[in-house]
């Protein structure tokens, strides 16, 4: 890949503005963010924080194009958003790059991210032609009942850095055909591909004269919390973190906005004694140290049936070997570096803190240093034999550790998935139907996410995607997720000539 050539397609430049209201870029006027790719440890380019007078003005931008947008018809918001899905098929092999690049994420999984995009571009456009409403009957004569949805205002989308881009546009393609208007914080650690997105739909919003406003960038920290208080951002969707959702929930929920919450995950697997072997090799390998254990829905968990669980270890110890570590842009590499050094650490410190609550290392783990290591980001994916009891164990290292428990019926291996604060992802490996059934049952797993022989991690856009307890319940993508973006109305219509009260109430005057 020649990253300067990717760069210059994607029109971005050595010093970018923070801030956009679609087609026009505005200074942000905040600290200068410097993006280091976690590939190499080189400055890929900068950008800047958006500041607070800055941010009332994208705000503003916002509120003026929704008082346009939300009458376009549906289905003619809905070819735009097609427009945009044949933009980023012609930069999807770029996109995929830079994501691959800044990110640190293999090539095949940054292709695979704008490939998500595309998707739910296509459906988006489906979708605006179906954004149904129910009908009911009436309990009064010539009386005619029924709801429908509008439009919510301004969307303001908080996204992680481990899938840069998709988090994006699975709400904006949805927020768009449903009459909002959206206001995207990228997070810092990866804002050149936010701006790169930016620029993909420019000449779509421009060739068809797209309200200015309809799609807004603000880069930096600052306009999180922000958004979170601010009454004239109607939903705010955000994707990271436990700790900061929680904030951002309770802050929201203040002002009586509304929110979805896709928050971390602490995903297991479950591997029956009926379970093939072979297929669990696949799904939990890619599942633990794929996108270096830093998807919401990698396999941190494994909980492995008594009978299986030598034979388990020593495929997995044999797999684990083989791993190719280095260059995620290398297609013969697995393993590609995590985001950054604080994360390293972090790494480091839950392997101390596994050790001692007594934790067995079955597979070590280490930082990477030498030639082609220099970043100081790549580390070696880890197996620890340990307790579902274990604080460590309980809590979501967004990084490649996989903790191996045992088991010895199918009873307490669902109580132990289930066992966690997190709510996110969870699968079980069986050939059995009785067990794959109980584990999709109401006594099953308590996951938004449940999978039966294939792992915890590569949802496809068609379900609803989320979870639930400390995962924050939100759900994004397909299903009937778009109601999340529109507001719900009733409607009640009297064509007759007399005013009949519900319940049968008397009310002459
Ligand atoms: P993070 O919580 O550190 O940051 C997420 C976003 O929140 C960033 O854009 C950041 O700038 C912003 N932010 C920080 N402080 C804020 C505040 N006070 N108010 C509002 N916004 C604020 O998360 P991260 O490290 O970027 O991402 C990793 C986490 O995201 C993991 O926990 C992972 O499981 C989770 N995640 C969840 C999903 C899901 O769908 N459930 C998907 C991807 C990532």
């Amino acid at each position: 890949m020649n990253i300067k050539k990717v760069l210059t397609s994607l029109g971005i430049e050595p010093m970018n503005p923070g801030a956009s209201t679609g087609t026009k870029w505005i200074k942000g006027g905040g600290a200068v963010i410097e993006s280091y790719s976690p590939v190499d440890g080189q400055l890929i380019a900068k950008t800047e924080e958006v500041n607070d007078k800055t941010y009332n003005k994208i705000i503003e931008k916002a509120q003026s194009a929704f008082t346009e947008w939300r009458s376009w018809p549906a289905p003619k918001r809905g070819e735009i958003v097609r427009q945009m899905g044949d933009e980023l098929r012609k930069n999807k092999e770029a996109l995929g790059s830079l994501v691959s690049y800044e990110m640190g994420k293999s090539l095949q999984e940054g292709l695979g991210e704008v490939q998500e995009m595309i998707d739910i571009c296509d459906f988006a456009v489906g979708l605006s032609r179906q954004l149904y409403g129910l009908t009911m009957h009436s309990e009064r004569p010539n009386h005619r009942m029924y709801e429908q949805y509008h439009p919510l205002g301004i969307v303001g989308i908080i996204s992680a850095f481990n899938f840069p881009v998709a988090v994006w546009s699975w709400n904006a393609a949805l927020a768009w055909i449903c009459g909002d208007v959206c206001v995207w914080k990228p997070s810092p650690k990866t804002p050149l591909t936010a701006t790169a997105c930016q620029n993909i739909i420019t000449s779509v919003l421009k060739k068809n004269n797209v309200p200015e406003g309809v799609s807004c960038l603000v880069q930096g920290n600052a306009s999180g919390p922000l958004m979170s208080s601010d009454a004239r951002v109607a939903l705010v969707s955000f994707t990271g973190s436990t700790p900061v959702g929680r904030e951002v929930g309770k802050t929201v929920a203040g002002r009586f906005g509304k929110s979805i919450l896709e928050l971390g995950g602490n995903n297991a697997v479950i591997v029956s004694e009926h379970a093939d072997l072979k297929m669990v090799l696949t799904g939990t390998v890619f599942g633990a140290v794929g996108t270096a254990g830093q998807r919401c829905t990698s396999t941190r968990r494994l909980i492995v049936h008594e009978s299986q669980y030598d034979k388990t270890i020593a495929v997995l110890k044999k797999a684990y070997s083989q791993l190719k570590i280095g260059d995620p842009l290398d297609s013969n590499n697995h393993v590609g570096p995590l985001i950054d050094k604080m994360a390293v650490e972090s790494y480091l410190n839950a392997i101390e803190k596994a050790k001692q609550e007594g934790g067995k290392v079955l597979v070590p783990g280490g930082v990477l240093s030498g030639k082609g290591y220099e970043s100081g980001c790549y580390v070696k994916p880890c197996i620890i034999e340990a307790k579902n009891e274990y604080a460590i164990v309980q809590h979501e290292t967004f990084a490649p550790i996989l903790y191996v428990l045992k088991y010895t019926d199918i009873e307490e291996a669902i109580a132990m998935q289930n066992a966690v604060p997190q709510g996110l992802s969870s699968s079980i490996f069986t050939n059995n139907l009785r067990e794959a059934e109980l584990f999709l049952s109401a006594k099953g797993s308590d996951c938004g996410i449940a999978n039966v022989n294939i792992g915890t991690s590569g949802a496809e856009i068609g379900g609803a995607f989320g979870g639930e307890k400390e995962t924050g319940g939100g759900r994004e993508s397909g299903s009937d997720a778009w109601k999340a973006y529109m507001r719900r109305q009733t409607n009640t219509i009297n064509y007759g000539s007399q005013l009949p009260l519900a319940q049968g109430i008397k009310f002459d005057v």
